[in-house]
Order: structure tokens, then C-alpha cells, then sequence
């Protein structure tokens, strides 16, 4: 069996429905959106949906502003996403980091103000003991949104054009003709069609190796935890709360922390097993079994947090999802069309901030595909083939990608 569309986009996450939604509204003609499982049962499930400036990067600046007005825009429409505009409140324990975060401020926004214990103890409805801590830097520009709710609003957005997702397709492999795409071929027959944007989150690569394609994106476990319901007050700004391990190398895992629901969603950058479990080894299918670990590390730290946020540190009944976000060497996404294949486009290299810039370059790849460049902000910086050929593993990419965070931290320090 074969049909066609004029685009095809591989992948229901963030990055695939934004991407989708971008193509039919700006009017770029049979779209088509095939995803393996169903939408947002990826990554996207378990983003934590902080949505802030996460980069010091202009470009970035550009998209996190339209990703903001997006988010809002849906809530807007009557779909409740969760969006929470309560800030980001910056915490570390020690008084020496709170000095290093007061100096770099402007990384963290224009707008970002230093508190003191006691206005944080009051921000937080006393949920952060002010004697546990040395202050903090707010940051009222932050929001938040829950991210299968966005899921749904966005699943629901889609199915307005009939004929558009299929879920439960997977895409087996993509159709060349000499240098240009033809189609993409489906567990239940081929498509033919003119472009296909691959943004298949940890699992782009895998679909690209037959063209002998590799991008520079390396996949890194991470979890989400939500508490049981605590009685917490919406008003709770999200937290990004450091140093609760003064005795380890960086003062311990840096978590964050927001409400929902009444409970606490929270997690951190585990860097211990099984954050690299997956790197250089085929995807698993299906992210729900991935090993503990990492949650087990992620308590240990919670557990010493009695002295600044008790309330994290109560033991509750919690439940956990994992995401396999993608890193690039320099921290830049890949958005744009791949050099050696015409029609094929690339969505991808989510550094953890998919769900802030997945709107933004979903407009910019659709300008792009349209008309060649964006009027949103150039994608100069997110050009797929600006590495050439030097990483080939994704081993590679995490050590450029370490190395890059380092000098990063060196130079604005
Ligand atoms: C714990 C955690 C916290 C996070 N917190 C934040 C945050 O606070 N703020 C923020 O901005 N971002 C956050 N992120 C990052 C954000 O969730 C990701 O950047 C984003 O979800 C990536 O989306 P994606 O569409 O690229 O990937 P996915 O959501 O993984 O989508 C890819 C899709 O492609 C499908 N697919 C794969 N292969 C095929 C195939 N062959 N055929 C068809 N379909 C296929 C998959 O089934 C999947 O649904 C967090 C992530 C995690 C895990």
C-alpha cells in the first residue's frame, strides 16, 4: 500500500506536534504526522515543564518568549495546561554559592532580583526554612506548565485536521532517490511525499544511521518523581535548590522542585547509573523500564533536605516517569535541513529544554522549510551540519558536552 502528504513528521512529541501544528497553519499543505507509540508517551511525558531562559544565548532568548506566548495562548483557549507564571527561585545552602549566583544573575534574566532568608521564607508560605538557607535569587519571569496536560491540548489541537496523526505507525525507514527524499516507509505501507522532519527524540538516530547520517546528540537518563498530595500551595515558585550535600564534590545533585496538584514534582541531574545506560546502545522501544538507580541517588539527596525544605524530605508515596533527553556538544539544538539529502529536515538535540524551545523551533524550522530562513531569529547557531564529521559516537558527544559546560561555568564565574 502506498499514499502520500507533502510532509511527514516523524515523532509525537514537543518537537513533532509543535512542528505538525506550525506546518498546517502556516499552510504548507498535506501534513502528516506518524508516530510509534502514541503522542507524548516519550520524553515529552516526563519533562518537568519548567519554562524559563535556560541559556545565555540570544537565539535562545527568541525562542523561550515565543514558546511562553504559545504556552499562554493555549491555556488561553480554554485548555488547562497547568501554566503557573509563580517564577524560579534560585537556593543553595552554602553562602559561598549564594555569592557565586548573586555575581552571575544576569544569566539567570534580566529581571532576576537576590532574597533574603526571610522574604523567601515568606515567598514560600515557610515551605523553605530561611535559617536553612543564606537567600536566594528569584526570578518572577519563570513559568510552568504540566506536560501531558500539554500533551493533550496539543493532541486535541491536532485532530481538528482530520486525516493528520497517526499514532501507533511506526517508521520503519525513509526513501531516498539519489540525494533527495522520496518518502518514508511505515509498518503498514509507504508514504511518499516531498520532506520529512526526523524528530524522533533519543530515537532519531537510529532512524538516520541507514543513510549513514549521525547527529551529534548523545541520550541521557532523567526522572521525574510526584509526590502524593501534601496540601501545598499553588503559590510555591519553582525551585532549583543546590548544596544539600555540602561533604560532596559541588555540594550534591542539584534538584528541582514545584508544585502540583498539591504535591511535589521534583527530580535532579543525577550524574551517577543509570544517566548514561543508553548511550551508544539501541533505544529500548519503550522508556518505562529503565533501572532505579538514579531515583534511589535522587532520594538520598531529597533526604537531607530537612534542613532547608522539610517538606521534600518527608518520606510519601511517589511515582516516577523517565525521559531520555538529548544533549549536543554545544548546547545548541539541531534545526534545520540535513546537508546531503534533500526534503530532510531535523528537529532535535533537545538539551533538556524541549518543552520551553519546542514551540519556537517549530516555527523556525517551519519558516524555514518554507521559505528559507525565519523571521523569529536566525538558526545559524542550530544548523545540523555545523560539526562537519567530528563526532561519530555519542560517547564523544557527552565529553564535548561536558567539557563545553565546564568552560562555560569557568568563564562566567
Ligand atoms: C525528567 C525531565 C525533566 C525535564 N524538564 C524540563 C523542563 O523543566 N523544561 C523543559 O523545557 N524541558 C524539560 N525536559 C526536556 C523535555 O521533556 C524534552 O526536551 C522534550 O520532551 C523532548 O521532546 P521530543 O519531541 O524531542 O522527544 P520525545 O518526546 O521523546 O518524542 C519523540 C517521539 O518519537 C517517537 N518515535 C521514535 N521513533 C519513531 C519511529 N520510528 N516512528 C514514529 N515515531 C517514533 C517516540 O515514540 C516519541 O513519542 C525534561 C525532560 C525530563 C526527562
Amino acid at each position: 500500500m502506498s499514499d502520500n502528504s507533502d510532509v511527514v513528521v516523524i515523532g509525537g512529541g514537543i518537537f513533532g506536534c509543535t512542528m505538525a501544528l506550525h506546518l498546517i497553519e502556516a499552510g504548507a499543505g498535506s501534513v502528516r504526522l506518524l508516530e510509534r507509540d502514541g503522542l507524548f508517551q516519550g520524553t515529552s511525558a516526563a519533562g518537568a515543564g519548567f519554562l524559563a531562559s535556560w541559556t545565555p544565548f540570544e537565539s535562545e532568548h527568541a525562542v523561550t518568549r515565543y514558546g511562553m506566548d504559545y504556552y499562554a495562548e493555549i491555556q488561553a483557549e480554554g485548555n488547562d495546561i497547568g501554566l503557573r507564571s509563580n517564577g524560579i527561585l534560585w537556593l543553595d545552602t552554602r553562602a559561598s554559592s549564594l555569592q557565586e549566583i548573586s555575581d552571575n544573575r544576569g544569566q539567570y534574566g534580566e529581571s532576576a532580583t537576590v532574597l533574603d532568608p526571610a522574604a523567601i521564607e515568606v515567598l514560600t508560605q515557610g515551605l523553605v526554612t530561611g535559617s536553612g538557607i543564606h537567600g536566594g535569587l528569584f526570578e518572577p519571569g519563570g513559568a510552568q506548565v504540566f506536560s501531558p496536560k500539554v500533551g493533550a491540548a496539543l493532541a486535541e489541537r491536532l485532530h481538528r485536521h482530520p486525516g493528520v496523526v497517526e499514532s501507533r505507525r511506526p517508521v520503519t525507514a525513509l526513501r531516498t532517490r539519489g540525494n533527495r527524499i522520496v518518502g518514508v516507509e511505515t509498518t503498514t505501507g509507504t508514504i511518499d511525499c516531498d520532506a520529512v522532519v526526523v524528530a524522533a527524540g533519543a530515537w532519531s538516530n537510529g532512524l538516520l544511521s541507514s543513510l549513514g547520517i549521525f547527529l551529534p546528540t548523545a541520550p541521557q537518563i532523567t526522572s521525574r518523581i510526584i509526590t502524593e498530595n501534601l496540601d501545598l500551595p499553588s503559590t510555591l515558585p519553582a525551585l532549583f535548590l543546590s548544596g544539600l550535600i555540602p561533604e560532596d564534590p559541588d555540594g550534591g545533585t542539584l534538584l528541582w522542585v514545584r508544585w502540583h496538584d498539591g504535591a511535589l514534582l521534583w527530580g535532579g541531574t543525577y550524574d551517577t547509573y543509570p544517566r548514561n545506560a543508553l548511550v551508544d546502545t539501541p533505544m529500548p522501544e519503550r522508556l518505562d523500564e529503565i533501572p532505579y538507580d538514579g531515583v534511589r541517588e535522587l532520594l538520598r539527596v531529597a533526604a537531607r533536605a530537612d534542613i532547608a525544605m522539610p517538606v521534600l524530605a518527608r518520606q510519601s508515596s511517589i511515582t516516577v516517569k523517565h525521559g531520555v533527553p538529548c544533549y549536543t556538544p554545544d548546547w545548541r539544538a539541531l534545526v534545520g535541513p540535513v546537508a546531503t539529502i534533500d526534503g530532510l529536515y531535523v528537529l532535535a538535540g533537545d538539551n533538556e529544554a524541549g518543552l520551553t524551545h519546542g514551540p519556537g523551533y517549530a516555527k523556525v524550522l517551519t519558516d524555514i522549510l518554507l521559505h528559507g530562513t525565519s523571521d523569529l531569529t536566525s538558526a545559524d547557531d542550530w544548523n545540523p551540519n555545523r560539526f562537519g564529521d567530528r563526532y561519530t559516537t555519542e560517547t564523544a558527544v557527552i565529553e564535548a558536552y561536558l567539557e563545553y559546560q565546564k568552560s562555560y561555568t569557568a568563564t562566567s564565574s
